[in-house]
């Protein structure tokens, strides 16, 4: 990967920038992430889903489905996972944040995902039974709405479809 010279600046500019772009993560590295949370909520009985916030490809937030652990209906692990970028960055408003996530997020998350105004929207597995960003509907892209976000689908899909397979063969043993 090559990288553009810094020109002008300091010693120690050069070296944070250094720094920020070698842990800067792609998207696969990223969903890597996603699938380790995706396993801790099965540990809780959850349906493993994980998300994963990024800024500038930094973690800034990282989440599972915590939904029969809190007894709560929305806590999924994109709401949770907004909800903790929001908090670090210190504002609703969430443009800058990529947001990663195993599987493709319902109605609810992605009308919360509109909301939030997300910069970017990566998945992994399509959910053909309730997916709302291009299986049943595409909430993040339609023109009506007040924001539209870019997506990128299919990301390491085969390792999050495994994760849930996974899960409910073992659920219904
Ligand atoms: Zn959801």
């Amino acid at each position: 990967m090559t990288r553009p010279s810094a020109t002008g600046s300091s010693d120690r500019a050069q070296s944070e920038t250094a720094q920020s772009e070698s842990t800067r993560l792609d998207d696969r590295s990223a969903m890597a992430l996603a699938l380790v949370e995706a396993s801790l909520a099965a540990d809780a009985g959850d349906v493993p889903v994980g998300a994963v916030a990024l800024v500038d490809g930094q973690v800034i937030a990282s989440r599972h489905n915590e939904r029969e652990q809190r007894g709560d209906p929305v806590a999924h692990a994109e709401l949770l996972v907004l909800q903790d970028a929001a908090a670090v960055i210190g504002s609703w408003r969430l443009e800058a944040v990529t947001l990663v996530v195993t599987l493709e997020p319902c109605p609810m998350c992605a009308g919360a995902l509109v909301a939030a105004r997300v910069g970017r929207l990566v998945f992994g597995a399509a959910d053909s039974k309730a997916g709302a960003c291009g299986s049943l509907y595409n909430l993040c892209a339609d023109p009506r709405l007040n924001h539209e976000i870019p997506i990128t689908a299919g990301v390491r899909a085969d390792e999050a479809a495994e994760l849930l397979t996974g899960f409910f063969t073992e659920r219904r043993a």
